[in-house]
């Protein structure tokens, strides 16, 4: 059994379909990862995916039932780059744990692109779609697991059947098999996951504050910020800026339309 890890985005819905192509649907198993904060076009479409390509995708949540706002919460600050806690614990973890009831999962595919940023070119630059990774020592890295878990493990290796694609590659492949991108694509989003991420760009902010949606998401961002600092904690939504002027650059960005990115715009050169 083939398992493949399904975000809603164009990445790794091209992996599931190559997956299906060359091992057939009963032999594919796709997991998607709730963080409780994701956009509702991404749960509409996992349900179109199910219905188009007749399978089931499993959902998981963190085991202790965090969303993205409680564990933000519970760490008492909001991820980053060099702190990837909601990666690990909403998405990482809950896999792991379910894939160790799964001995009849013998690989795990990733849609991870080298392409999609420097950090990943680094990381992934060398590797090809044939390679494989032995999925208990990946991760070991990430520091959540204990010894006797990762060993349970052992049996699965890992696969990035798309690494080496551009994303041209990814939407040609998509609409030659007849599968519809996820709309938040069309809506200016550069990627699909939490609604929004914190680790996303201007640009996926910008995205994001157009629809009521993502507003209303912005703006539980800025009171979470508000209750930690009220509590002592000093803690900003990025490493460069609080959620309070986030939103009122984008409150100004939406006044003024995008003359107001020419201005010196830590966030525009993140
Ligand atoms: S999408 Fe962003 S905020 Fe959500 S889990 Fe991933 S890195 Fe964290």
């Amino acid at each position: 059994m083939i398992a493949v890890l399904v975000s809603g985005g164009k990445d790794s819905t091209a992996t599931l379909l190559l997956a299906i192509e060359k091992h057939g649907k009963d032999n594919v198993l796709p997991i998607f990862t709730d963080t409780g904060f994701e956009a509702s076009e991404t749960y509409k479409y996992l349900s179109y995916l199910e219905e188009r390509l007749g399978v089931e995708i499993i959902r998981l949540k963190n085991p202790d039932g965090d969303d993205l706002v409680s564990l933000i919460l519970k760490k008492k600050r909001f991820p980053n780059s060099r702190m990837r806690f909601c990666t690990a614990l909403l998405k990482q973890v809950p896999v792991a744990l379910y894939l160790m009831e799964r001995k009849d999962v013998k690989e795990l595919w990733f849609g991870i692109r080298a392409e999609e940023s420097r950090r990943r070119k680094e990381k992934y630059g060398n590797i090809t779609p044939e390679d494989t990774w032995e999925y208990s020592k990946w991760l070991n890295n990430i520091g959540y697991l204990r010894k006797r878990d990762l060993e349970k493990l052992t049996h699965i290796h890992c696969r990035f059947p798309i690494v080496d694609w551009s994303k041209e590659q990814v939407f040609d492949y998509l609409k030659s098999n007849g599968i519809e991108p996820n709309p938040l694509y069309s809506m200016g989003h550069t990627r699909v996951g939490c609604y929004p991420c914190i680790l996303g760009s201007w640009k996926d902010y910008k995205a994001c504050w157009q629809t009521e949606e993502g507003r209303r998401n912005i703006l539980k961002l800025r009171r979470i910020e508000e209750t930690l600092n009220a509590q002592g904690y000093n803690t900003k939504l990025k490493d460069h800026i609080t959620a309070n002027r986030l939103i009122r650059r984008l409150e100004l960005n939406e006044a003024q339309g995008d003359m107001f990115c020419e201005e010196v715009c830590e966030l525009c050169k993140a």
